[in-house]
């Protein structure tokens, strides 16, 4: 019988489990057997009693991972702690494969087959396996409560016996998956928001959802979706143009949601000091790209910063400050992924070497880095 281990997760500020209650039934459905670390879900409100009840056992990290076939993570535990699993047991986490290269490397010498669920490829079949997005949607979410919590004003407009509070503006900087979700819960609460991006693909996608569409006209950004719907590294001269357009439209804005990233490099800089300086006092800005350098100038992970009067916030985990939502969906991918390459007779997952998903997420095999991103 297939032996999965749930880790609990060791990383300061991370609160999430990668096995549900939910998954961890379905896993024991499908034939495996479930191994939880001690306390792994306190933090997203799952107690270990809750997954004894559905038939898991729940202890110690050594026999948890003793002759574990699959190891499940949030994020890539220390390599030290992996000892005792089955030869060859897969490690299915969020890995951070560019930001932890060297740890790679030692995974590949502890003998786990590492899989990097954030290399998951922009497919249909593998859209519902996607923990980029799952947690991006949540941390859109979340950043517009935080700003809406840190604003001395209110979203909505309101008309009262007093007199008229006027609706705040809010503009989202990058509209990918947490920027959608960011443009749709301030409408929700009421602000008036735009919102801006490289892809032009997304100009349709932010008028549909009722904002404003600002873009750079004079230079061309980046045609359609872009490859994999990611962006890349602009050129200098739509930087020009995008701070210009930029610094004409933040210093009408009362809150400002930057979500954008490009993979594997540095978050792109769209807002400088100067900017900022043009904000009225009291203004927030929710710096979702902090943790990847920020997408704001001074902007700290964890802290609030207070510049011109102007409060900068962002998380260094944002999907970790809703971890029971978080944490379900994010198990949810993992079962999807584990489920989809299930083989009833061999009664375990198996990845054929020729997917286009096995290519594209694994990182170590047999002792060694095989991953074609890492390699190049
Ligand atoms: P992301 O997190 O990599 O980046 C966030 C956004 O920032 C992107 O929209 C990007 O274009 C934007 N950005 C980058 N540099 C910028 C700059 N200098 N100025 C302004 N904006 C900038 O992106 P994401 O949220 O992961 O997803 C992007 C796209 O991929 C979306 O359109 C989404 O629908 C698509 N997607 C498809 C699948 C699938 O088909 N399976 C899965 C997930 C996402």
């Amino acid at each position: 019988m297939v032996k999965i281990a749930v880790l609990k997760e060791t990383v300061a500020g991370e609160t999430r489990v990668a096995a549900s209650p939910e998954t961890v039934k379905k896993y024991i459905a499908l034939g495996a057997s479930v191994s939880v670390e001690s306390g792994a879900g306190l933090l997203a409100s799952v107690s270990d009693a809750e997954y004894e009840a559905i038939g898991a056992s729940v202890g110690a990290s050594p026999a948890v991972l003793k002759d574990a076939d699959i190891i499940l993570g949030v994020q890539g535990p220390n390599p030290k702690v992996l000892k005792g699993f089955a030869p060859g047991a897969w490690l299915v986490a969020g890995l951070d494969p560019f930001g932890q290269r060297a740890r790679v490397d030692e995974y590949a010498k502890a003998g786990v087959e590492a899989l990097a669920m954030e290399f998951m490829p922009r497919i249909t079949r593998a859209q519902s396996m996607d923990i980029l997005s799952s947690q991006s949607n949540l941390a859109g979410y979340k950043a517009v409560i935080e700003a809406a919590s840190a604003y001395g004003r209110a979203f909505p407009m309101m008309m009262t016996a007093a007199g008229t509070v006027s609706a705040a503006k809010a503009f989202i900087m990058g509209v990918g998956v947490a920027g959608l979700q960011a443009i749709a819960t301030a409408r929700r609460l009421g602000a008036q928001v735009s919102a801006t991006d490289v892809r032009s693909a997304t100009k349709e996608q932010i008028e549909s959802l009722g904002a404003k569409a600002i873009f750079v006209e004079n230079v061309a950004g980046i045609e359609g979706e872009g490859a994999g719907g990611y962006a890349t590294e602009m050129s200098d001269e739509y930087k020009a143009a995008q701070s210009e357009l930029v610094s004409s439209h933040i210093a009408k804005q009362d809150i400002v949601i930057t979500t954008a990233l490009i993979p594997g490099r540095p978050a792109p800089r769209l807002i400088s000091d100067a900017q900022i300086a043009s904000m009225k006092p009291g203004s927030v800005i929710f710096d979702l790209a902090v943790a990847q350098g920020g997408n704001v100038e001074g902007s700290k992970p964890d802290e609030v910063v207070v510049k011109h009067g102007v409060k900068i916030i962002g998380y260094a985990n944002t999907p970790a400050h809703l971890a029971a939502d978080t944490s379900a969906l994010f198990s949810r991918n993992l079962y999807n992924f584990l489920s989809a390459f299930w083989d009833k007779e061999a009664g375990k997952p198996v990845l054929p070497d020729d997917d286009e998903i096995t290519a594209a997420i694994r990182l170590t095999k047999d002792g060694k880095v095989v991953n074609e991103r890492l390699l190049a």
